[in-house]
């Protein structure tokens, strides 16, 4: 075989990115019986915001893998810090994972069903003498860490004795202490290169409601303390995070060992990165609490709801993610990727439809007053079993604006006075008589059909040298369409070097609403999430917003790759 061909090189390529270390790890630990073959995981997410596509990789991961080996998932909220959670997110983080197609079963937990086990499990380190209470303000403390090249200093309170610390951490806990006023840190090094290891702060003093134990606490364990110990505390055997943890793996690993608890393994792996979008919570909440987008399912936003409004399937984006795979080291993946996936999919699964988003009116003058007929038209070429429709024919259609010309240049081969064109599962019409109105604007086409060159039949030595979609004025469904662009303009938005700020490359056109789109009438039946390929523009997906006889469309995405197109341009 020819080792150059490209058909080798995409596979290569293909091989490449699906390349997942995660995988070889498991497999690697089922050999050695590390685990007695078990692979159990977690998804772990802060109910703090809706999730996004970077998310999505994460629960692909840690279901996916579980799944592929026979393992199991849990569904655990990782609800530690009372002031930013919210119920709200509880319920839309259950929806999105249930939509990608992944089920924890009867094993939903929140880390704040072990707050009774970690306040113990805190008594119990500090008994050993490897926590102490410290009341240095935040300003000292800093100062007492140290930096990367400078070892830190002991807290004066480090060397309480157990039974002291015992004493006052009870009293924080029974509401003795006002906020902020102590905290519990863990004894380990001053000195330890990892600042992360520098006595770090496990319990701090917090009088916030929970919006699930209420006020029954006022102090709250700090994430690095509960994780570790929520994850063992599951029997979870691969916690798997992204990379900003690796520093955080070392007091991972200490608390469960000084507590001498079940130990699962942390692994890291590379954050999903897109490029034109912004992925962290906090950005995403700016946009929605500052107007730049309709809420948290915008379809502009790279959130799972957003992704779902937009006409995004499940199998689409859990495609995605297995397509870039799961690497160690960072990297930026292409918006285009995540169309890739979605246009490969609807090409399988939308019906074609024909829909006129820009509508120029077309008189056939020879065809006779109150007539009209059915035209057989394929519902998806590339599955015949989606088999096929009838659309209705009659005197005055619409045509795409687009496809006319008055004053063609010379490769254009569609409508222009004179010109003939077939009409998509149709007839062959030409163009005898442009209609303006009195500000010269073209209002209408006045054709002539040709009955003889009917769709399907030979029609040999009758050839044009373009087809186009056109839509029934009689019957048409109206229609609102929403086409979107991306939400920035710059591939990184959060490139803040010359003092910007993301929202300053927002796209002012990432929205553009066509009020009176035309549609085939088999859109009648169209259902909110129903999706579809209108012919030559795209796919889209019926929005929520459809009302009775009026349905919106989202532009899911356009039908080729305009990505490829501007890279090759550049
Ligand atoms: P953000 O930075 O957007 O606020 P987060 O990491 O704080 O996200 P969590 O709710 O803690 O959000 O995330 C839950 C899980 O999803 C974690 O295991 C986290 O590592 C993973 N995750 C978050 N963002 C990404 C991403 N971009 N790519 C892959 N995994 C991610
Ligand atoms: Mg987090």
């Amino acid at each position: 075989m020819d080792n150059n061909s490209p058909k080798v090189e995409e596979s290569i390529i293909k091989e490449r990115k699906a390349s997942n270390f995660i995988r070889s790890l498991i497999i690697e630990d089922n050999k050695t019986g590390k685990w007695g073959n078990r692979v159990h995981t977690r998804f772990p997410p802060e109910p703090n915001g809706y999730l996004h596509i970077g998310h999505a990789k994460s629960i692909c991961l840690n279901f996916g893998m579980a799944q592929e080996f026979g393992g199991i998932t849990n569904l655990r909220f990782d609800d530690t810090n009372p002031v930013k959670e919210d119920i709200e997110y509880v319920d839309a983080i259950m929806e999105d994972v249930k939509w990608l197609g992944f089920d924890w079963e009867d094993r939903l937990f929140y880390a704040s069903d072990y707050f009774d086990r970690l306040y113990e499990l805190a008594c119990e380190l500090i008994k050993k003498g490897k926590a102490f209470v410290c009341e240095l303000n935040p300003e000292e403390m800093r100062e007492y860490r140290g930096t990367l090249t400078q070892a830190g200093k002991n807290s004066p309170f480090r060397d309480r004795t157990p039974e002291e610390n015992l004493d006052i951490f009870v009293k924080m806990k029974n509401g003795e202490y006002p906020d902020g006023s102590k905290v519990l840190r863990a004894k380990i090094d001053m000195s330890h290169p990892n600042i992360v290891m520098r006595d770090p702060v496990i319990y701090r003093i917090r009088r916030a409601h929970h919006h699930r134990t209420g006020d029954k606490w006022c102090i709250y364990p700090m994430y690095d303390f509960t994780h570790c110990i929520s994850d063992s505390l599951e029997n979870i055997t691969h916690s798997l995070c992204t990379l900003e943890f690796e520093n955080n793996r070392p007091l991972y690993d200490w608390f469960l060992d000084e507590l001498n608890l079940y130990h699962p393994q942390q692994t890291e792996f590379a954050r999903l990165n897109l490029n034109y979008t912004v992925m962290s919570k906090r950005k995403l909440l700016q946009l929605v609490q500052e107007g730049y987008v309709n809420g948290w399912d915008d379809p502009r936003m790279p959130t799972i709801c957003g992704l779902r409004r937009r006409g995004y399937t499940p199998e689409s984006i859990r495609n995605f993610a297995e397509m870039i795979g799961v690497a160690k080291s960072e990297s930026i993946v292409e918006f285009g990727q995540l169309e890739f996936a979605i246009r490969d999919h609807l090409n399988k699964v939308a019906p074609r439809v024909m829909a006129v988003l820009n509508p120029l009116k077309v008189s056939i003058t020879n065809y006779p007053e109150n007539q009209s007929e059915f035209l057989e038209a394929v519902n998806n070429p590339e599955d015949e079993t989606q088999g096929t429709r009838q659309v209705p024919f009659t005197k005055e259609l619409y045509i795409e604006k687009d496809d006319f010309m008055e004053d063609p240049p010379k490769k254009f081969f569609r409508l222009s006075p004179g010109s003939e064109v077939r009409l998509r599962y149709a007839y062959i019409i030409r163009c005898d008589e442009v209609v303006k109105d009195d500000n010269g604007e073209i209002v209408e086409l006045r054709c002539t059909y040709f009955p003889e060159t009917k769709s399907g039949n030979q029609t040999e030595g009758r050839k044009v040298k373009s087809t186009i979609h056109w839509v029934s004025a009689e019957n048409a469904v109206d229609a609102e369409v929403r086409i979107y662009e991306q939400l920035f303009m710059v591939e990184n938005p959060n490139d803040t070097s010359e003092g910007k700020s993301f929202t300053d490359y927002i796209n002012p056109d990432s929205l553009k609403i066509i009020k009176n789109a035309k549609l085939e009438p088999s859109l009648t039946a169209a259902k909110i999430g129903d999706k579809y390929q209108f012919e030559r523009l795209g796919y889209f997906c019926v929005d929520y917003d459809s009302k009775g006889n009026n349905p919106v469309f989202n532009r899911t995405v356009t039908l080729k790759d305009t990505w490829a197109k501007i890279s090759n341009r550049a």
